[in-house]
């Protein structure tokens, strides 16, 4: 009898070491090429798998001898009676051109326009077996060495040490070779253009940045302390980092934030900054995430599905640790603060889940488990949580785990027992709200700043002296900011004066609290308010130029001037507001209206990164001037692999299919779309 689909073949077959050859074609977009399992058969058996969706085969070859298969589509199926017996070896010849999991970007753009190309993969959520024949489950840890055949103008990241490459007319190739077992679903590579920075752990483990070159320039403040991050992780967690090295690199289009590859993390384009975009939103706590999960997912692997906040909510919990050390105390206690009001109000609305639940919310495996982690190293002391956690990464290293194997060591390093605990943290759907604000009583900011809120219901005159107080120096970013919240619509001279003083602390955080909150600008705070315009922070800027030009229409020209050469985050905030504002300004550089519209709405072509191809659509749609082929580029948006833009662009189509005169517009384009795309309008339409 064959194995079923439903029978564990784990426990008739351990894979061990695979080695391969693959070869990319990114004009064919196509993978193929070789790999060879070496495995030990535990039992005898008379068929066994490797999983491959969509792969074809040309060869399979078993201990060296041609062997018949049966290909599902799925799985590649080998029929052989096999007794238990170690060193087997599985040879299979494959070729795919894959749906998915292994992206191919911008390789069908004529070269004349520059746009970067890219190749890279994500396992997780996806599945490697759509471009290699690996093993979905994820109990199967494999040691993978591989030699990789790409287009030689490309810098490769992939897992494990890079131990030579060669060059042959135009394609070159790279040899990773790892000395550690991991799952399928974290294999990965990234090529592209790339810059590569080397530093060195305090333990001595090589980290490798690797920056598109023309950004070279965002490496540092983009990447910054990840040398601090890996010391606190490595330090706290009190295992050696267990990989050959660390290397991280950014993609377009990512999928996620961020994936935590086995030694090769891949992370989103928009997290590159420059030193002013860091200041709102870095990599930092992405860069922490993916770090703290090379040993909480990727050394430790959890069992099943109901154990994945072993990977989540450790790597978040970890994460924030580390975070603590950069930016302090008061970012730990906000942070967990601003988990526990999201999930109670999930927790009040009836959505509650157990973290230990199978396919749970990111809110509940991230948030919640490192809630669940925060009160129990709070229970056991950091001692004996930091000893158990110890404990358990070395029991299970290179294999599985399940809550109870965690939860066990920590009952027999605190000595206590955790049966209530753990129904309250881990299985139940309810958050412990009550629990969690004693804990975070125990941070004196955060009793400040729950008395700061008990203040939002009473009358300016009534608070004036404690919201004043609150704005001395130093001022804290969390509560100056509610400062500023609870004065939003307040004109008095209280308000102004109150107003004045926020402005003048200086604090980044807090001016931008009032570039967001205030919708009127009194006379009295222009100056102040044009003072925005020069804070160092794009968002600050965005919104500072917008308010004004909306308050002082007598002086948009000198506010445009101001501000015509930013660009702002990866997706060009400032430049696309400015681009737009300049649009509706008819008098503002009249004889450039179509060289500024041409900008803007080229900003949608499918060669720009997604944060950009989504902000030009929002604008485009608020000045209602979509063109030909923005309308194409919006249709191609609507089978985009990253579901964050698949999903803007399929709402963005919604909104505009309500209205005929885009219904024909969209009608008209048939010729130009996809089946696909096409198939999708009609879907809509019909
Ligand atoms: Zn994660």
């Amino acid at each position: 009898m064959p194995i079923a689909d439903s029978l564990d073949q784990i426990d008739h077959i351990d894979f061990k070491r695979a080695e391969a050859e693959i070869f990319l074609n990114p004009e064919k977009k196509k993978v193929s090429g070789e790999i060879t399992y070496n495995f030990d058969m535990l039992k005898s058996i008379d068929s066994f798998y490797v999983d491959a969706r969509n792969i074809n085969f040309e060869e399979v070859l078993l201990n060296g001898a041609s062997k018949d298969f049966r290909n599902s589509g799925a799985r590649i199926w080998i029929t052989n009676q096999l007794q238990a017996s170690d060193n087997n070896s599985l040879k299979l010849k494959f070729s795919v051109k894959p749906k998915d999991a292994l992206y191919f970007i911008n390789w069908d753009i004529a070269d004349s326009l520059n746009a970067p190309k890219q190749i890279w993969t994500q396992g997780q959520g996806r599945y490697t077996s759509s471009w290699l024949p690996s093993f979905d489950d994820q109990r199967e840890k494999i040691e993978f060495d591989i030699s990789y055949y790409f287009p030689k103008e490309l810098e490769v990241m992939a897992n494990g040490r890079l131990t030579g490459t060669a060059i042959k007319d135009s394609v070159k190739e790279w040899n990773f070779q790892m000395e550690s077992p991991m799952s399928s679903y974290l294999l990965a590579f990234a090529a592209a253009n790339y810059a590569v920075q080397e530093s060195e752990s305090a333990s001595g483990v090589s980290l490798q940045y690797y920056m598109p070159v023309w950004d070279k320039a965002k490496m540092e403040p983009t990447y910054r302390h990840t040398r601090k991050i890996f010391n606190f992780l490595e330090g706290e967690i009190g295992v050696a980092y267990p990989w050959e090295n660390y290397k991280q690199a950014p993609v377009r289009d990512f999928l996620y934030s961020g994936m935590e590859n086995t030694s090769a993390t891949i992370f989103d384009h928009a997290f590159i900054t420059d030193s002013i975009a860091y200041k709102d939103r870095n990599y930092v706590s992405v860069n922490a995430h993916e770090m703290a999960h090379q040993w909480f997912g990727n050394f430790v692997t959890a069992e099943t599905q109901n154990d994945h906040w072993l990977h989540e909510g450790f790597a978040t919990f970890y994460a924030l640790l580390a975070e603590r050390e950069i930016f302090g105390e008061e970012y730990y206690y906000w942070k967990l603060y601003q988990w526990a009001e999201q999930l109670k109000e999930m927790s009040d609305s009836g959505k509650g889940e157990p973290v230990t639940r199978a396919g749970a919310s990111s809110l509940t495996y991230y948030q919640k488990g490192a809630w669940a982690l925060h009160m129990l190293r709070e229970k056991v002391g950091r001692d004996a949580f930091n000893k158990a956690v110890k404990n358990y990464l070395e029991l299970y290293k290179y294999k599985t785990a399940t809550t109870d194997n965690f939860i066990a060591e920590v009952e027999a390093t605190a000595n206590i027992d955790l049966s209530d605990f753990m129904s309250k943290w881990l299985n139940q759907t309810a958050f412990q709200g009550f629990a969690a604000l004693n804990s975070l009583k125990k941070s004196e900011f955060i009793q400040k700043h729950l008395n700061m809120l008990a203040l939002r219901e009473t009358p300016l005159d009534k608070k004036s002296e404690l919201l004043s107080a609150a704005l001395n120096f130093p001022v804290s970013d969390y509560t100056g900011q509610e400062v500023v919240y609870q004065l939003k619509g307040e004109t008095s001279d209280l308000a102004i004066n109150l107003y004045k003083k926020a402005f003048a602390t200086n604090n980044i955080y807090v001016r931008q609290a009032i570039a967001s909150s205030m919708e009127q600008i009194p006379p009295e705070l222009k100056n102040e308010f044009e003072s925005l315009l020069n804070d160092k922070s794009y968002l600050t800027k965005e919104l500072a130029l917008l308010k004004l030009w909306m308050n002082f229409p007598q002086q948009v020209t000198q506010y445009l001037d101001q501000t015509k050469g930013v660009v702002g985050f990866t997706n060009k905030n400032v430049r696309m507001l400015w681009l737009t504002l300049n649009l509706v300004t008819p008098n503002y550089q009249p004889q450039k209206k179509q060289q500024t519209y041409n900008e803007l709405s080229g900003y949608t072509a499918k060669y720009y990164p997604i944060e950009v191809r989504e902000n030009a659509f929002g604008y485009l749609y608020q000045i209602n001037s979509f063109s030909t082929q923005n309308l194409l580029d919006l249709m191609q948006g609507t089978q985009h692999p990253a579901s964050r833009f698949r999903n803007y662009s399929r709402e963005l189509l919604a909104e505009l299919l309500k209205r005929e005169e885009y219904r024909q517009k969209f009608l008209a384009l048939k010729d130009r779309l996809s089946q696909k795309e096409w198939d999708y309008l009609q879907s809509k339409i019909n």
